[in-house]
């Protein structure tokens, strides 16, 4: 670990960015980890928009008790600690795969979350802005949320597949990611894209790449540094800079 904070202390413009897996120590389940969702139901069916068009209730049925509670799920260490470093100012960005909005809650403010989120959702039809709570109250009963001014159906603010991703918060990510001299990728498995393409930018500007997964990943090859456990990474982490002002 000293390798790791040396180039943290040393590094100009750290940005993180996290996946699915740093969840899991907040109890929600990551996709293609041990204990993903992939293995229990097609999470490529859930979050596909032509069949969300098709059928929204198999959406909403399965989001039920991993989106549509997230706001009962807290931050846990990994979160807590990335809300410090950007605090001490070692850290300038996360970006985020997660829909879950954990990051915010503990405290991190320049978050770009590139796959969107639930806070907000909005009638296919007409366009008009629903709240999470709105929403959540109506799925939790086992209903598909309608417009209440013209019965369109609402989908949340997360990119599916088969959608754009949402140009602003891309770009920003490709800034940030260009300007990186570390750039840290923590609990994901690098396969979706263009999240996974984000490292290059910062190693064709001579960055350098730190990768904490407990699986391997295509970009490991390009990887300085490469660490399993993200509950030990963060432990450490925690523990040195704990006292620091
Ligand atoms: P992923 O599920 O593909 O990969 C997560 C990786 O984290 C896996 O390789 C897993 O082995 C690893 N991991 C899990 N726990 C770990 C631990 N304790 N220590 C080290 N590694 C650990 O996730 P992804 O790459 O983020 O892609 C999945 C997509 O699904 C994203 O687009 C994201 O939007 C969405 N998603 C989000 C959430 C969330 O918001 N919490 C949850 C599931 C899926």
């Amino acid at each position: 670990m000293d390798r790791f904070i040396r180039l943290l202390k040393e590094s100009k413009h750290c940005v993180f960015l996290s996946g699915a897996g740093i969840s899991t120590l907040s109890g929600i389940p990551d996709f293609r980890g041990n204990n993903g969702i992939y293995r229990k139901f097609d999470a490529d069916k859930i979050f596909d928009i032509d069949h969300f068009h098709a059928e929204p209730e198999y959406f909403y049925s399965h989001s039920k008790d991993f989106i549509y509670n997230v706001d009962e799920r807290n931050p846990n260490i990994i979160h807590y600690v990335l809300s410090r470093l950007e605090q001490l100012g070692l850290v300038r960005s996360v970006i985020t795969q997660n829909i879950d909005l954990l990051h915010q809650k503990a405290g991190s403010r320049n978050v770009i979350e590139i796959h969107g989120s639930p806070k907000e959702n909005t009638c296919l039809s007409c366009g008009k802005i629903f709240s999470y709570d709105h929403v959540a109250k109506i799925v939790r009963e086992d209903q598909i949320p309608k417009c209440d001014e013209c019965g369109g159906l609402v989908k949340p603010n997360i990119t599916f597949f088969g959608e754009m991703l949402d140009q602003k918060a891309i770009m920003k990510a490709v800034d940030e990611s260009s300007y990186a001299d570390l750039f840290v990728v923590i609990g994901s498995s690098l396969v979706v894209h263009p999240a996974a393409t984000l490292p290059f930018y910062s190693i064709r500007n001579k960055g350098k790449l730190v990768i904490v997964n407990n699986m391997p990943t295509p970009l490991d090859e390009h990887a300085v540094l490469r660490y399993k456990d993200l509950g030990m990474f963060f432990e450490y982490l925690d523990s040195y800079f704990r006292d620091t002002k």
